[in-house]
């Protein structure tokens, strides 16, 4: 695996796609700075070297048009003052005026190229585009965990036109360690915490991991098909019907394997889906109808614990409970710091994709936990095993 280590850049021009793809406020400012600090490491590494940096990312959905207000040229100051050289701008990410500015770029400077998907040709992965794209630098870096599973123009179809010449950013090398400590490496136990709303959406994740851990914890709305399909009254908790035959098909598959699957035994049940909705714990088998699971309980959490203490890796995606209102946040919050301690006990924990990450950073646990994946889809995808075309594209 080539990365950006195996490169000196003195005289060189990189090339690098990042992932600016940053939330804006009305009047243009930047809300969450985290993906430009989290590329500014490989950027920095360019200029240290003596080279020269050309950046290149996409911005909102402009669906091939020009859209001034998804310009990148919005994000330039921000982007100059976190990696601390003045950023150079241009309007477009081929042509006559980028070939220039990027032909007149000394060593030690940054260029940000305007909004790929200006062009229509960046999504459909278009080689021409590609191949204009690729003359804006002698070496092709990427950088952009978050569009690794696209296989657009900029992330994928570009490396073809440096054959040796194109390696992983920091941040994708990490990204990709992080996975593969948990689903190759991993020291044993391994655990996987998944929760979410549903089966469907997770369903291609628990099959491929059911070969790689020891521990499946099961939480969140996807627990009451598992539980309806073993024969326990839900109420009116979310529930796939449609999908119970699958969950059964899980739990048998789990048996199989030697995968030890742990549900909630008993929930925080609500009866409305609201914050200020009357609530009781119940058994997990017993949900009256009016009446919706919401969280897990404390004996739940009680199991849970113990499961993830015992671990020496851990994965966690998705939520136990709904925890955007507060009274239904306390089991994901207890998850959060069983990882800590399972954590700071020597043990590797990573968080990743979709609303895990959500409510990692809404209560605190970034920096508690070893590794936080900046790619929601990109990770999904990892988890269920699928090889990431932009990765694929560096490997070669
Ligand atoms: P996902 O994006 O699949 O990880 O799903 C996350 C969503 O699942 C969050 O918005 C949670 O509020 C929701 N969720 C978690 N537990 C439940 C539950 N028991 N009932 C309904 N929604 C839930």
């Amino acid at each position: 695996m080539k990365t950006i280590e195996d490169f000196n850049f003195e005289d060189k021009k990189a090339l690098i796609r990042v992932d600016f793809n940053v939330p804006l406020d009305g009047e243009f400012n930047v809300t969450d700075t985290s993906r430009i600090e989290a590329a500014t490491p490989t950027i920095l590494k360019v200029l240290e070297d003596g080279g020269s940096a050309i950046l290149m990312s996409h911005l909102g959905r402009p669906k091939g048009q020009v859209n001034k207000d998804m310009s990148l040229s919005h994000i330039c100051e921000k982007v100059s003052e976190i990696v601390g050289v003045q950023v150079k701008f241009v309007n477009d990410c081929v042509g006559a005026e980028v070939t220039k500015a990027v032909t007149e770029l000394q060593n030690g400077e940054v260029l940000l190229l305007e909004n790929l998907r200006f062009h229509a040709e960046e999504e459909k992965g278009d080689e021409a585009f590609a191949e204009a794209l690729s003359k804006n630098g002698d070496i092709y870096v990427n950088d952009a965990f978050g569009t690794a599973h696209r296989a657009h123009a900029s992330t994928t179809i570009v490396a073809n036109y440096f054959a040796e010449n194109r390696c992983f950013g920091y941040l994708l090398a990490k990204e990709i360690k992080a996975i593969e400590k948990v689903m190759q490496t991993g020291e044993k136990p391994v655990t996987a915490i998944l929760g979410g709303a549903k089966v469907s959406s997770k369903i291609t994740i628990i099959e491929n991991i059911l070969d790689k851990v020891d521990n499946l914890i099961i939480g969140g709305g996807m627990t009451y098909t598992f539980v309806k399909a073993k024969g326990g009254k839900v109420g009116d908790s979310i529930c796939e019907d449609d999908k119970m035959e699958l969950a059964l098909n899980i739990l048998k598959q789990a048996e199989a394997k030697g995968v030890k699957i742990h549900l909630p035994v008993d929930v925080l049940a609500a009866d409305a889906f609201d914050n200020n909705a009357n609530t009781q714990f119940l058994d997990v088998n017993e949900i009256p109808d009016g009446w919706q699971g919401l969280d897990a309980g404390p004996q739940s959490l009680e199991i849970f614990k113990k499961v993830i203490l015992e671990s020496k890796t851990i994965l966690w995606n998705g939520p136990v409970g709904v925890f955007e209102m507060e009274n239904f946040a306390n089991g994901t919050i207890s998850i959060g710091n069983f990882i800590d301690e399972a954590t700071q006990r020597g043990a590797f924990s990573l968080v990743g994709g979709g609303d895990s990450v959500a409510a990692v950073k809404q209560f605190g646990f970034e920096d508690k936990v070893s590794y936080v994946s900046t790619g929601g889809g990109a990770m999904l995808e990892s988890l269920e095993g699928r090889t990431l075309p932009g990765i694929a594209a560096i490997l070669g």
